[in-house]
């Protein structure tokens, strides 16, 4: 990449195709591609503060924090070569059975003390079947609902049965993680031993079952910025309402180790796009954000970013809460999400408001 001049030209269609995002209409794939590619410093800058107005736009300065349990640790049956959890590789990842309440508990007065809206149970195997497993993680789910300090979600992998994902809901989940990683196109070299369109059909019993969709994908795979820009439109086509964005953080023994890290302006650009091609969705940023960012860390806000992992990550640390707190607030921004059931995704009734959607509703 290189740092030069606006070009006029650049200029004039990125203002172009945010101006539309801005009054509801959508970009196509081609478009899309064309601001993936973008190299030049400045024309990614202009773009970040497109992204940033859509930001600002559409959700306002409100940022949704989640945190997450890891509720079964390592010697996951499964080869995703970016993870420290699968048991095909060496990496010295802890290792233990489903997780009893207490700790459950302490997440969610942890995430409560600090306005974080959402705890996620996450657990490192294939999927969840009918079954006692199927009753335990129901009880968990069940428990942190009733307590009522946070909004119970979970990622628990590969569902395929719709009486499961009714089970999950019944229980009191809100949201399931579950991310399509890559473009249908790349997915294959980040994993062999279950498939895309598995993920897919899993995604497909959760909305039936009436469960909002947290999905996304990890960047720096190896995957190309066409890559990246198809994966953002899969997540728009499956109705995602959280997009988690996870940049790699390679880790010794697995696969992509040896990957390359991503330029940080090649991050964020790439959260802006996802702004513009998803300009509702919470845009979350996730694993890999301290050790790819640095610095930059603030800046995923204008280049559109609207949630937040915060607390530590399954396998790797993240920078202390307090921290993000204080970016935070030294930015304005306001991590009190005002938990109204992703209800800004939702086309408005309102008459002068046909498209887009009101925001101010
Ligand atoms: S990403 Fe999930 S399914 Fe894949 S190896 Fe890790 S824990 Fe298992």
């Amino acid at each position: 990449m290189t740092a030069k001049l606006v070009d006029v030209k650049n200029h004039s269609r990125i203002a172009g195709l945010g101006e539309r995002v801005l009054s509801g209409g959508p970009i196509t794939r081609d478009e899309a591609l064309w601001l993936f590619q973008l190299e030049n410093f400045a024309d990614i800058f202009d773009l970040l503060s497109w992204a940033n107005r859509i930001r600002e736009y559409f959700k306002g300065n409100k940022i949704h924090l989640c945190s997450i349990v890891n509720a079964k640790a390592g010697a996951c049956s499964e080869n995703c070569s970016f993870c420290a959890q699968s048991s095909f590789y060496q990496t010295g990842s802890p290792k233990y059975g489903f997780v009893d309440p207490e700790p459950v508990q302490e997440a969610a007065d942890e995430a409560n003390k600090n306005g974080v809206t959402a705890v996620g149970l996450v657990a490192a195997w294939k999927g969840l079947n009918e079954g006692p497993m199927l009753d335990e993680v129901c009880d968990r789910i069940h428990e942190l609902k009733a307590g009522g300090k946070t909004r119970p979600d979970a990622s628990l992998g590969i569902i395929k049965s719709q009486k499961v994902a009714d089970r999950l809901k019944e229980a009191g989940l809100e949201c399931y993680g579950h991310n399509l990683e890559s473009s249908r196109r790349f997915f294959s070299t980040t994993c062999t031993t279950h498939t895309y369109d598995d993920r897919l059909e899993t995604i497909a019993y959760l909305k039936k079952a009436g469960i909002k969709i947290c999905s996304g994908g990890i960047i720096g795979m190896g995957e190309t910025r066409e890559d990246r820009c198809d994966l953002a439109f899969a997540l728009k086509e499956i109705g995602a309402n959280v997009v988690p964005v996870n940049v790699l953080n390679p880790i010794p023994g697995t696969p992509f180790e040896k990957n390359a890290p991503l330029p940080v302006m090649e991050i964020l650009k790439t959260i802006a796009c996802f702004r513009l091609i998803l300009p509702r969705q919470e845009i979350m940023i996730a694993g890999g954000r301290t050790v790819n960012l640095r610095d930059a860390q603030s800046m995923i806000f204008m280049a559109g970013a609207s949630a937040l992992m915060v607390g530590n990550y399954l396998t790797t640390l993240n920078q202390p809460v307090e921290k993000d707190l204080q970016m935070l607030k030294d930015l304005g921004l306001d991590p009190s999400w005002d938990k109204h059931g992703f209800s800004d995704q939702e086309p408005c009734a309102c008459e002068s408001h046909a498209e887009p959607a009101c925001v101010t509703a």
